[in-house]
């Protein structure tokens, strides 16, 4: 039997589209953007032509996209880019508690630094409250940071509503929108922000590249010194092959993303239709409406969720617990424990996170191993 992947907020495999388009940059287009004959002059025009394509998807003009080696460098940048251009100053930032590790164990560095950090708490269903936002802003507030959607729970926050607030103060807003394009709408102007993360292999696009969108107005300073790759904001040679399929990832996912959020809505009611039918003691993490259309995360009560991964796993069927996607490691989901869950419930519980090629099948298959794999945990 092929084995089940429900891990796709962990990463997703490339679409054969994406890995077509890249092919020839591996080969025949090998130029570096910056050499001024015509092998680098075809790189420096693709390049070129793959900006404005991004920048159009999430409506941005073409200046203000910076491409990175992925989510975690776009959220370092563009929170170290901004507080950096107070120099001398250590001012104060606003984030919350749910955020991915790149932003939160930056937002720990820079308190280290001297700079003041909030980490807004969240409500039980992991939402961020805008008033909070705003009851929180002080005048030397330089920056807030908060994700769109959580990779955890999938609870999609109300940043317009808080980019209103942040608009109204003159104070940049960055969002962590990793886990949302693709399946939410994400431009930048609807959303009020000035500073955006994107990440390719979230998107079925390769690993190791993605972008930064930085409003052109917004304050912003680079994170090491190079040349002027990138407008100097990011110098190093440009990953062509990796650009390139993150343009043709983000272009898919934008065309399918209402077909894609049908169908990934109606697999996920199945799941947890069937689970909340076959087993007891079972909680839904996340807000019920304002959630990622793919994400699961449900909490096992009296059992132990790492055990629980790995029965499945040998099993043929891949899913996460909480905390594991961003850093391998074991501890119990900050995400979870945010949200009010004790200690042993969060540590109960696992993500299930859908994707394109999941099926009717593959649900039903989990439907009928699990329930059994929790009997036996729980005797
Ligand atoms: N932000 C969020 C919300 C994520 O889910 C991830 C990936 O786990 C990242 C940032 C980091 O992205 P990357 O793996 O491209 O560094």
């Amino acid at each position: 039997m092929k084995p089940i992947y429900l891990d796709h907020g962990a990463t997703t495999p490339m679409r054969p589209e994406v890995v077509e388009v890249m092919r020839p940059y591996f080969s025949d287009v090998f130029g570096n953007a910056s050499s001024i004959h015509g092998f680098g002059q075809k790189a420096r025009k693709d390049l070129e032509e793959a900006r404005k394509s991004v920048a159009e998807n999430i409506g941005a003009d073409f200046k203000e996209i910076f491409f990175t080696s992925g989510g975690t460098e776009s959220d370092n940048l563009a929170v170290q880019g901004v507080v950096h251009t107070r120099k001398g100053h250590k001012g104060h930032v606003v984030t919350s508690s749910i955020e991915h590790p790149a932003v939160l164990n930056t937002c720990r560095y820079l308190e280290q630094q001297g700079y003041k950090v909030d980490y807004l708490p969240v409500d039980a269903d992991g939402l961020v409250d805008p008033e909070a936002v705003q009851a929180t802003l002080r005048p030397d507030t330089v920056l807030v940071s908060i994700m769109l959607a959580n990779n955890e729970v999938g609870t999609i926050q109300p940043i317009r509503e808080i980019g209103e607030m942040t608009k109204a103060q003159g104070i940049p807003l960055h969002t962590d929108a990793v886990q949302a394009v693709g399946k939410i709408p994400v431009k930048v102007d609807d959303l009020n922000v000035d500073l955006l993360s994107v990440s390719a292999h979230k998107i079925y696009g390769p690993k190791g590249v993605g972008l930064l969108y930085v409003n052109q107005n917004t304050p912003f300073t680079p994170l090491f010194y190079g040349g002027h790759h990138e407008q100097g904001y990011r110098p190093g040679t440009e990953n062509m092959a990796g650009v390139i399929g993150l343009v043709k990832a983000m272009e898919l996912a934008e065309t399918e993303r209402d077909n894609f959020f049908a169908n990934m809505n109606h697999l996920r009611s199945l799941l947890e239709a069937g689970i909340l039918e076959k087993v007891k003691n079972v909680q839904f993490n996340g807000h019920a409406e304002k959630r990622l259309p793919n994400v699961s995360n449900i909490s096992f009560h009296s059992v132990d969720g790492e055990m629980l991964l790995y029965v499945l796993d040998g099993k043929k069927i891949a899913v996460s617990t909480g905390a594991a996607c961003s850093s391998g490691t074991t501890e119990v989901s900050h995400v979870l424990t945010a949200m009010g869950l004790s200690p042993e419930l969060a540590g109960g519980s696992l993500r299930f996170s859908l994707g394109r090629l999941s099926s009717e099948s593959d649900i039903l298959y989990v439907l009928n191993v699990l329930p059994d794999v929790i009997a036996d945990l729980r005797k």
